[in-house]
């Protein structure tokens, strides 16, 4: 969890008896949330580098919660994926990300997160199918990025992540760089795309180190046929680095925040306008 702080409560704090019981308060929250329609997709913006067009968005769920405000993804995924809710929200979330996108121009993609625990679920490549179908956008519009990807196992998500590839969907493996997200996932899975973690970009300033990395990184994923985007740029040096370095793609806040659906659509009727 990245984001500590924005949305957490504090009462968290307090152990592991007040979380379990705040958990199944939240469980039935979350319900009534999906019913009340609470929950919604925000979209970063994903920058080709050398132009600067943009690429694609990033679906990033919210919780607009009549009480406590807007509550962000880190306070409530591990929640809904502990109680198997995820899976409801899940396909909300894939269905919703493939409609604004049949709204967008045609060379504008979608990527949309995807936790493991999703991945081992049953019936995921039938709900992408059928968010598709009815958003009438065509499969290569469409990146999921896998999140958690230590907690695969393989023998499960590797014939799922065959099928979605199979089908012309791209697969991307996210935050390269934190956590147990282990190198060798690149020799297993069918990844088109390596997104790496904003903890290796931060220190691209301060530190050759972690740029020597992140071109092997980028080397690696190009000899391979596998894009790259860094996540978290935060500041122009870290774009004009990440230039340099024939990084393609970027994502954040130096280009934008992640945008509500109807401020996507205006940036859209103004290149129309232009
Ligand atoms: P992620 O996939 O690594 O998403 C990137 C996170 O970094 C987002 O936080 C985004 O708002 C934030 N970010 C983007 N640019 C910058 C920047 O320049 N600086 C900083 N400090 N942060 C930046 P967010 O929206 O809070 O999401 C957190 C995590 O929650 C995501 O990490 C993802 O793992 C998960 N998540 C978000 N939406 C979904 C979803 O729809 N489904 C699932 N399963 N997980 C989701």
């Amino acid at each position: 969890s990245k984001h500590h702080g924005r949305g957490c409560f504090h009462f968290f704090e307090d152990g592991m008896v007040m979380m379990q019981t705040h958990s199944l308060f939240i469980n039935q929250e979350i319900i009534d949330g999906i019913d009340n329609k609470e929950f919604e997709l925000h979209y970063q913006p994903i920058i080709n580098l050398q132009d600067e067009s943009v690429y694609g968005y990033e679906s990033l769920i919210r919780w607009n919660h009549p009480t406590k405000g807007l509550i962000y993804p880190d306070y409530f995924i591990n929640i809904a994926e502990s109680s198997g809710l995820i899976v409801r929200l899940g396909e909300w979330i894939i269905r919703q990300s493939c409609e604004a996108a049949a709204k967008w121009p045609e060379r504008v993609r979608v990527a949309v997160n995807i936790s493991a625990y999703q991945l081992h679920s049953p019936g995921l490549v039938d709900v992408i199918k059928d968010a598709l179908r009815i958003s009438q956008i065509s499969a290569e519009r469409l990146e999921i990025e896998i999140t958690e990807s230590e907690k695969l196992d393989k023998s499960i998500a590797l014939p799922v992540l065959q099928e979605i590839r199979s089908l012309g969907i791209e697969i991307a493996m996210d935050d390269l760089g934190t956590g147990y997200a282990a190198l060798d996932y690149l020799l297993i899975y069918p990844f088109t795309r390596i997104k790496i973690a904003r903890t290796l970009v931060d220190k691209l300033q301060q530190d050759n180190a972690s740029q020597y990395l992140i071109v092997m990184l980028i080397q690696f994923a190009h000899k391979y046929n596998m894009s790259v985007t860094a996540e978290g740029v935060e500041t122009a040096q870290q774009r004009d680095i990440l230039r340099t370095i024939e990084c393609q793609n970027v994502q954040g806040y130096f280009f934008s925040y992640p945008l509500r659906e109807r401020e996507v659509l205006d940036a859209f009727a103004e290149e129309v306008i232009e």
